[in-house]
């Protein structure tokens, strides 16, 4: 029986060198050994991020980094103007709610990105703003937006830039410290290569700058504590040690490939998915596609629960459907981290292929 092939935008499969590292005996986190881990950990972040500003390690899924970037940079009622085009927008917009910020949320249909005109249309219209709020990959439409040059308004505007790139970090090209942007937040379980359960978030000194002034309440993911204990190779909490471990690994292994070959893997990756959904006469859901994965739309009345499960239980392929309202109406077929190689992305387009024709969808002679 063939191995499951996880084509799921997070978590994605995990090399076995990194697997390896996170089995290694427990090692305990105050000692030279696991500072050094922490130390070169630290700076090939840096050298992902593309930024010389600190990337700081949270034991929690990316949500907590989102939540965190909230919670450390902004004060009760700070106007903060939201730019969702998906599930994982609103997520980072309801979190923002949440902690009191005035939130002015821009909604696209889904499918859309906002343009960098469109943003500052808002910025013009809330002159006060203090942050913007977009999503690098949104990951729930396979959207992409165009940070670098939505970094240029919010430098003129004045507007911290918090980017959501917990799905696009390692697959879709962004340079923190090159474009301006301010906020940078990730996850472990997406273009990292790693199990889920460590996030983390990148800040330049224009939003280091707003940590003293920010008055909402904050204890675990607090910056001011973790920017000091970095310093010292250390963490403010018992960090989540086994998978620091491989997180030395995987990054030293998307080193050794060279971050921007990274990206062209993954560009090239999801060219090739395209052009095959589009040689089965499919058509994909996102107006401005990212390398991240591929969200290909159910012509009626085939339903992508049906097609998935057929990948699943024949092919062991496994690929993600539609979330809320696109649940059913979508499949979404992840080429992101390990498993973006032509290998694996044409086994996943056979499994597709494949359970799309058990579906009853017409499969032409031509593929
Ligand atoms: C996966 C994802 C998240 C965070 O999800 P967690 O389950 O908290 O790790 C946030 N934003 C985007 C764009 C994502 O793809």
């Amino acid at each position: 029986m063939k191995e499951f092939l996880l084509l799921t935008p997070g978590p994605t499969s995990v090399p076995a060198r990194v697997l390896e590292k996170t089995a290694l005996p427990m090692i305990h986190h105050r000692t030279k050994e696991f500072q050094g881990i922490l130390e070169r950990v630290n700076a090939n972040l840096q050298k992902i991020f593309l930024t010389r500003h600190p990337v700081m390690t949270f034991a929690a899924s990316g949500t907590g980094a989102m939540e965190a970037s909230i919670t450390n940079l902004f004060s009760k009622g700070d106007t903060a103007l939201s730019f969702s085009a998906g599930k994982w927008g609103e997520r980072y917009r309801d979190i923002a709610r949440a902690y009191g910020l005035d939130v002015k949320s821009f909604e696209k249909t889904y499918g859309e990105a906002f343009t960098p005109r469109e943003i500052e249309a808002g910025l013009k219209q809330h002159p006060g703003a203090r942050a913007v709020i977009v999503t690098l990959c949104e990951t729930s439409t396979a959207v992409l937006h165009p940070v670098e040059a939505i970094a240029k308004v919010t430098q003129k505007h004045g507007a911290l830039l918090l980017v959501d790139a917990i799905s696009g970090l390692g697959c879709d090209p962004l340079k923190m410290d090159e474009w301006g942007v301010d906020v940078v937040v990730a996850g472990s379980q997406k273009g990292l290569m790693l199990p889920p359960g460590l996030a983390f978030v990148a800040l330049n000194e224009r939003a280091s700058a707003k940590i003293t002034a920010s008055n909402l309440p904050k204890y675990y993911f607090n910056f001011t504590e973790t920017l000091k204990m970095m310093k010292k190779n250390d963490t403010p909490f018992t960090p989540a040690v086994s998978l620091i471990r491989g997180l030395d690994e995987a990054l030293v292994m998307l080193l050794e490939e060279g971050i921007e070959k990274v990206w062209r893997r993954h560009a090239e990756t999801a060219a090739w998915v395209k052009s095959k959904v589009a040689s089965l006469g499919l058509k994909l859901f996102s107006k401005a596609p990212t390398n991240a994965l591929t969200a290909i739309e159910m012509p009626n009345p085939i339903d992508s629960g049906a097609v998935i499960k057929v990948m699943r239980d024949e092919h062991r392929v496994v690929m993600a459907d539609g979330q809320g309202e696109l649940k059913g109406r979508i499949v979404r077929f992840a080429h992101m981290g390990a498993a973006c190689t032509p290998a694996d992305a044409r086994r996943g387009f056979e499994a597709f292929t494949d359970a799309m024709a058990k579906a009853g969808f017409k499969i032409e002679a031509a593929v």
